[in-house]
């Protein structure tokens, strides 16, 4: 499928690890340690933050069990960070009287909002003072920064916050809500996110906002192979970047790590305290993607993965790496050679790339779980299975093959992600005038409209996005499909039915025959393969319905041929209201596409043949060592190139005569386009290149 897989992930809390203990809820103060109080000059911050100030009181550090490389002297500044708001004078803020109970409540409503209490103008309240007195210096302490907070997510530009939002804000600010409050307000009404919080949380710290891959600093790469590797492991299961660590001038160490909600995560703290003893962390903010993206690229591929791992837990971690990698689907394979492993791989832009690997054991657990939550038939391993379930607001269909391994049957899986949404034409990169003539013959009141190409040319993809942007349910006409599985979730379709070839009563023909005594107006069918299923369509246009089906062919003139061996020849043909074709061709990473200045032999070669000229200035080619942004591809995500045939007289001329010799030249005469062409047209727009459309499109293989 084209590329943007990520438009309806899951909301960060679903890939929060589950249950914060009362820790978690508490203020920082409750649960803080002294060697994570370390005074230390935050040389990483932005120049426009005032240094801290240290606290008081504070423990000297404990002695460092580990030895590092003290790197104090390098100050980065990645790209694209924004000025921090700077926070204005706090004079005219009263502390209001609270009790215990209160402050509870307003932290153990938010979880995880903890905060990282390392203030950047202020000192923190002072420890080893009597508990109340912490108390009431906590309070004022957190809600002078909740207000800063507030002000920062009405003053900022650029998270993403509108103007309704700011304006709710306002109005709640002047009824005195306590701050902490009024964020939980604006985020019950959906009014602001997590994301903008917690980047407006770092943002009043003077943290970092880690948004984009590039923002990584090169040094953190490095860090992560010199860390102990159970230490990498929590980092890991957490989506937690480590970015830099320091030695202070007492010799106190600090860890610098970053992770999507920006706040110190007190479990995962005390859990690395048993790897890096002695370490204060300091939290940055990372959007989620790139701490997804973080641990699923790099050089760790067929990592094995913890043994003790529960099959739940494995789950969790494929279905949300597969998410964060965009991938369409993942793959479980059982070794076929070696050692008695299986190979985690997940398939990112139409190629499959193994990440890590599992003993057979885990296997065999993960296999259980999968049958279990998929509500699949009990069948032995000697058995094909299929199921599907729901996770992270996606549908996943699950495919169990039998492997035979040596010491008997093992499972191989292929767990598939549908795509629920339909993508609008232009993002799947069909032009405007492909669109016109396509809503032009879906206003037919009947006929029939294919798509073809091979299987992963993204022809379902398009033929929902078609309906959608046709779309005849807007005109009251009664839309259904006969898919397997159904992919889409389309609003206004009336039936969506689901093929079962192994029932009788349940396969393609039948649903199709059961659908036409509805009489609907529409009617999607996943694919026409057989004689009778290619009758049963035509004879559906012919009795007023408008059919839109797939086949397998390579070009929209192939499909004329195969139709006819499918026995729908002759005036029938009259019936078919166009044919697509289409393949998908790799969009060129933007981080890291290289300007061609002048076109090279191969893709001048291509703009002769289309007799194309090129504005060189939007020429670009893959850059061959690629970049982290595209997992060292030089390309991401995918575009369609497709071709548009309407049959005109003298085709249907030719076709009742049986002449399939000249449909081309036919075609061509009137103005048709091979798919190459629009495939050349992404090249000059820069998004592809010559070497993607050569490896793509047939007819210019051997060019
Ligand atoms: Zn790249």
């Amino acid at each position: 499928m084209p590329d943007d897989n990520n438009n309806k992930r899951g909301t960060p809390e679903e890939g929060q690890p589950s249950g914060p203990s009362l820790e978690d809820m508490l203020p920082p103060s409750f649960a803080d340690t002294g060697a994570q109080k370390a005074p230390v000059d935050d040389v990483i911050l932005p120049s426009t933050i005032t240094p801290q100030a240290a606290p008081v009181e504070a423990k000297p550090a404990p002695k460092p069990a580990v030895t590092v490389s003290v790197t104090t002297e390098t100050v980065y500044k990645p790209r694209d960070i924004p000025k921090p708001v700077k926070p204005k004078v706090e004079d005219e803020i009263v502390p209001l009287e609270l009790n215990e109970a209160d402050i509870d409540n307003s932290f153990s409503s938010l979880p995880n909002l903890i905060f990282d209490d390392t203030p950047v103008d202020e000192p923190a309240p002072t420890k080893n003072k009597p508990s109340n007195l912490d108390l009431e210096e906590d309070s004022a302490y957190h809600q002078r920064f909740y207000e800063r907070v507030l002000r920062t997510l009405k003053e900022a530009e650029d998270l993403g916050v509108d103007g309704m939002a700011k304006a709710r804000i306002a109005e709640l600010e002047r009824t005195n809500l306590l701050p902490q409050l009024i964020i939980r307000q604006m985020m019950a009404s959906k009014l602001v996110d997590r994301k903008p919080l917690a980047r407006a949380m770092a943002r009043t710290q003077g943290r970092l906002e880690i948004l984009s891959y590039q923002d990584i600093p090169g040094a953190a790469h490095e860090l992560r192979k010199e860390l102990d590797p159970r230490a990498q492991m929590l980092m890991r299961d957490r989506r937690v970047i480590p970015l830099r660590r320091r030695t202070g001038e007492a010799g106190e160490h600090e860890l610098h790590l970053a992770h999507e909600e920006a706040t110190r995560d007190l479990v995962f703290e005390s859990a690395l305290h048993d790897f890096l003893p002695s370490y204060k962390f300091v939290w940055h903010y990372a959007a989620r993607e790139v701490c997804g993206q973080y641990w699923v690229t790099g050089d760790e591929g067929g990592a094995a993965v913890e043994e003790g791992l529960e099959a739940e837990a494995l789950l969790d971690r494929i279905i949300s790496d597969a998410i964060d990698a965009r991938a369409s689907d993942i793959h479980v394979d059982p070794n076929i050679k070696g050692e008695p492993k299986a190979v985690i791989k997940y398939r990112v832009d139409g190629f499959v790339r193994p990440k890590e690997t599992i003993t057979i054991e885990q296997l065999d657990r993960l296999r259980i779980r999968i049958e279990n939550i998929a509500r699949m038939p009990k069948v032995d391993l000697n058995h094909p299975n299929k199921g599907a379930f729901t996770r992270e607001g996606f549908d996943w269909r699950v495919q169990i093959q039998p492997h035979a391994g040596r010491q008997g049957p093992v499972a191989r899986m292929v767990i598939r992600r549908l795509q629920p949404d339909t993508m609008p034409m232009e993002k799947l990169g069909y032009p405007q005038d492909f669109t016109d003539r396509l809503i032009k013959a879906a206003k037919a009141p009947n006929g029939v409209i294919f798509w073809t190409g091979p299987t992963g040319s993204g022809k379902t993809e398009s033929i929902h996005s078609a309906v959608v942007t046709a779309n005849p349910m807007g005109r009251g006409l009664s839309v259904h499909t006969i898919e397997d599985p159904p992919e889409k979730r389309v609003d206004g379709y009336a039936v969506q039915m689901e093929i079962a070839e192994g029932d009788k009563a349940r396969s393609g023909l039948e649903l199709m025959k059961s659908s036409l005594r509805a009489d609907p107006d529409v009617i999607i069918v996943g694919e026409v393969r057989a004689p009778d299923m290619a009758k049963l369509v035509f004879d559906a246009a012919n009795t007023g319905h408008l059919v839109f089906s797939t086949l397998h062919t390579n070009s929209s003139i192939d499909a004329i041929v195969r139709l006819d061996e499918l026995g729908i020849n002759g005036f029938l043909v009259s019936y078919i209201r166009g044919i697509a074709a289409q393949r998908l061709l790799r969009r060129l990473c933007k981080h890291c596409r290289q300007p061609m200045h002048r076109p090279d032999a191969l893709t001048q070669r291509i703009l002769d043949h289309y007799g194309m000229k090129s504005d060189h200035a939007t020429l670009f080619k893959a850059n061959d060592k690629g970049c982290a942004n595209c997992n060292y591809t030089g390309y991401s995500g995918r575009v369609a190139a497709a071709e548009w045939l309407e049959p005109n007289h003298e085709m249907l001329v030719a076709c009742a005569k049986g002449d399939y010799t000249n449909l081309e030249e036919i075609a061509k005469r009137a103005g048709w386009k091979p798919m190459g062409y629009m495939a050349a047209q992404h090249m000059c727009n820069g998004i592809t290149d010559a070497a993607e459309l050569q490896a793509v499109i047939l007819e210019l293989a051997a060019l």
